[in-house]
């Protein structure tokens, strides 16, 4: 039997998306040939990308004037992206909300100012840091924020900050489809497909199309970034990831099934307050994050000691709970619930916690 895999991403997908692709390996459809296969200028492929870009829109809600892009690199690379195609006025401001908000920070400084507006390194990055409106440059060019910080589980959930006239951009890496955002709110979002949405390879870019259509700041910048050039060549400028955006299909179409994204938040947060709820009663386990800021896509918690926090990851192995250890920057426990993770492996999770209290605490 496959244990319940609660790592942090590449992560769980769902069982159907594997089964429905393991019976398309050999020949999608009547195609004559796996999509692995298939040429990109194929209008059998074109038919692939096509339904998963409507069936992201169907589910994000996603207006015509925002554009839809999949893209290579990892939201890493977005990291450049975002200010080689958006800060034509030299300055952004960022939140620093962890490890990939500082990252996107640092690269994004290798292109004009940065402006750290909000910073919660000071306490290890536990909480969010919620700036004031007047605290945001407005003559920058946007707003950065990372929706949810994957390593440490905070979460700036919809209680997005006020930026007034400014877009803000978010990474939305960790959360996308997890839960109802407002696409409007946002100038932009991006997502690396391997933790909500698919597999490692391909990156999610919606965003407003008057801000992507500005072209690149600098044309000492490769032209597969330009936002513009993706645009207008459907994500093909050149070979798109074309099996990861085809997996992202099939995970699309699994979140349509299940009710789409507000039926998932409701599992979402009914999975996550079993979790929180034992860290709640508990004297022996401590929650990583801010009450107010925690996540519902990664939950983080400490034992009273290294030595327990190792043993109840290895226990947990045993019981069929696997890959539960914090990331290096935290140390602890970690169990990351996407939206794949059935409410059953939580409650296993929730049960094996309660029990390993009762042994150890
Ligand atoms: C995992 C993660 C990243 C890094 O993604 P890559 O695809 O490896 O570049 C960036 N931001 C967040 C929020 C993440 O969770």
């Amino acid at each position: 039997m496959r244990p319940y895999n609660f790592a942090a991403g590449p992560a769980a997908l769902p069982l159907p998306v594997l089964e429905r692709a393991q019976s398309e390996l050999i020949e999608h459809g009547s195609d004559g040939m796996s999509v692995m296969e298939m040429s990109h200028r194929s209008p059998m492929y074109q038919r692939i990308i096509d339904r998963a870009e409507a069936t992201l829109r169907e589910l994000m809600e996603i207006p015509d004037d925002y554009a839809v892009l999949f893209m290579q690199g990892g939201a890493t690379l977005q990291f450049s992206g975002v200010p080689l195609n958006l800060m034509h006025g030299g300055k952004a401001n960022y939140v620093v909300s962890g490890n990939f908000a500082k990252k996107a920070a640092q690269e994004a400084a290798r292109y004009g100012t940065v402006l750290v507006v909000g910073d919660s390194s000071d306490r290890n990055y536990t909480y969010i840091p919620r700036p004031k409106r007047e605290e945001f440059d407005p003559s920058a060019d946007y707003v950065h924020i990372t929706a949810n910080n994957t390593i440490y589980g905070t979460s700036w959930r919809t209680n997005l900050p006020d930026v007034g006239e400014l877009p803000l951009v978010a990474d939305m890496t960790s959360c996308i489809l997890s839960e109802v955002y407002d696409i409007r709110k946002f100038g932009l979002v991006y997502a690396g497909a391997q933790k909500n949405a698919g597999i490692a390879g391909m990156t999610i870019v919606v965003g407003r199309r008057d801000l992507m259509e500005q072209g690149l700041i600098t044309k000492a910048a490769p032209s597969v970034l330009e936002y513009k050039n993706q645009i207008k060549n459907g994500s093909m400028m050149n070979t798109p990831p074309t099996y990861a955006i085809y997996i992202a299909g099939l995970v699309f179409d699994w979140v349509k099934e299940q009710g789409g994204v507000a039926a998932l938040q409701k599992v979402n947060e009914q999975k996550a307050a079993l979790l929180y709820d034992v860290l709640d009663h508990s004297s022996f386990y401590k929650a990583v994050a801010d009450k107010a800021d925690r996540s519902i896509m990664n939950v983080t918690f400490v034992t009273p000691s290294e030595d327990l926090n190792a043993a109840f990851v290895a226990g947990a192995k045993e019981a069929g709970l696997v890959n539960l250890k914090g990331h290096r920057a935290t140390g602890g426990i970690r169990a990351s619930i996407y939206n794949a993770m059935p409410l059953s492996g939580v409650e296993a999770l929730a049960q094996f916690m309660k029990e390993f209290e009762r042994k150890n605490g």
